[in-house]
């Protein structure tokens, strides 16, 4: 852990450097190809690592900053104000959950073989569990198999929306191992699949709101096919995919909710640049309209009241653990995401025609984080929790 004094010099420089060197970035990378924004960031990475910055989230004894959820929350809201932010400091998802998991149940073969070059920098890596035919939100039901045959696993499925497969060196994989077991969350085990074994096909990236993207940022739709992997690619054990996937949630829906409260602070200081330099008339400026004017209040309202609402669940994991946390997760996760649309959506509207150009950030934010409010649990679903957890307290005796 870094001594909680240096965190608020941390964060400003962390600040500064976002300022200069990232956001200049957007105009010049956001409508190219993976493989050149990977090679103009390198740089920026490696100046990441020299400054200490890398892998914040990560224990210092695996070579990170070892920031708890609280502390990385804050520091993720500075990363987010740049679509590259977290990949400059290596925590970006899935990445970061994957390293989570390996860290906490990986061998030390699979440590060495997946995790290491993971934390360095070298690949990058994917998870997969949703399916095309099922209700992802209810990931019980799944038609991705892993039988034993022999000392191998032969994997066979169908997934969809595995974020990063793309350039991805392996995949952690939702399988179901034991189809009969009584309970269905112990009926799912997560399996590495190096992305070069045989019969892993990457059939396509999914175009998503007119971009299909590339490498770290594309969605991909993958078949598994007699795909074997030895045994020791079993992660944790048999059986043990769900309680898995449930460590990696919590904290993954803090850093997607501080990264979209970076992105809410950057469209909320271009909304209230733009308000105060397009005028309508010489000397009237659109800040001078009332609906503008609500517009500036009423987000600044909300962004700060998310804000604490994430901090305070972030907290809470660091001192009682995720279980004790779980309304306060899923609150965060539905009442960020409608804060992420609405403020956005204000922003692009004060910029008028030129907000759904590409000339801003702002068109890029509006369709990629369409899915804030899907991925990670719908809105429907998390509410649906919060309700229940309060509404038994109500239960007549
Ligand atoms: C940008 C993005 C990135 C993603 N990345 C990954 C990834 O890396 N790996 C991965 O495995 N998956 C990923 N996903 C998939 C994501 O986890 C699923 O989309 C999500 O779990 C919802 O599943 P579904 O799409 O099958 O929707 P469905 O389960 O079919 O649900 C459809 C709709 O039904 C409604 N609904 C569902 N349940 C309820 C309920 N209980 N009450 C009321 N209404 C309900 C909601 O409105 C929901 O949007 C990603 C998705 C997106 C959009």
């Amino acid at each position: 852990m870094i001594d909680t004094n240096s965190l608020p010099k941390i964060l400003a420089d962390v600040n500064a450097f976002v300022q200069e060197t990232l956001l200049p970035l957007d105009t010049e990378l956001l409508d190219k190809e993976w493989s050149v924004i990977e090679a103009r960031l390198a740089t920026i990475r490696q100046d990441v690592k020299n400054q200490g910055w890398w892998t914040p989230q990560i224990h210092q004894e695996w070579g990170g900053m070892g920031l708890s959820h609280h502390d990385f929350g804050q520091l993720s809201a500075l990363l987010g104000q740049s679509p590259f932010g977290h990949y400059c400091f290596n925590c970006q998802a899935p990445d970061a959950g994957n390293m989570e998991i390996l860290v906490e149940y990986g061998t030390k073969e699979q440590q060495d073989r997946y995790l290491r070059p993971l934390l360095a920098g070298e690949i990058r890596s994917c998870f997969s569990m949703t399916e095309p035919e099922l209700a992802g939100s209810n990931p019980v039901r799944m038609g991705t198999t892993a039988q034993l045959d022999g000392q191998d696993y032969l994997i066979n499925g169908h997934k969809w929306f595995t974020t990063a497969a793309d350039g991805a060196a392996f995949a952690i994989v939702m399988c179901i191992t034991d189809p009969d077991a009584e309970s269905p969350y112990q009926r799912a085990s997560q399996i590495i699949v190096p992305t070069d074994t045989s019969g892993f096909e990457l059939v396509r990236n999914i175009p998503i709101m007119g971009e299909s993207g590339s490498g770290y940022m594309s969605h991909a739709e993958l078949r598994y096919t007699n795909v074997r992997v030895p045994k020791g690619n079993l992660l944790g054990g048999a059986g043990s995919g769900f309680a898995i996937a449930q460590k990696r949630l919590g904290p993954g829906r803090i850093h997607h909710c501080m990264r979209w409260l970076g992105i809410c602070e950057r469209a909320f200081g271009l909304m209230c640049q733009r308000a105060v330099s397009r005028e309508l008339a010489p000397g009237k400026p659109l800040a001078q309209k009332q609906t503008i004017q609500n517009w500036i209040a009423e987000s600044r309202a909300s962004i700060n009241a998310a804000r604490l609402l994430v901090l305070d669940a972030a907290r809470k994991i660091d001192e009682q653990g995720q279980y004790a946390a779980r309304v306060e997760i899923s609150t965060i996760k539905f009442y960020c995401a409608q804060v992420l649309q609405q403020v956005l959506d204000r922003a692009i509207q004060v910029h008028g025609a030129l907000g759904i150009t590409d000339d801003t950030v702002l068109a890029y934010w509006y369709r990629h984080e369409r899915g804030a409010r899907i991925y990670d649990g719908p809105d429907e679903v998390h509410k649906s929790r919060v309700a229940r957890e309060i509404l038994k307290a109500y239960r007549p005796k």
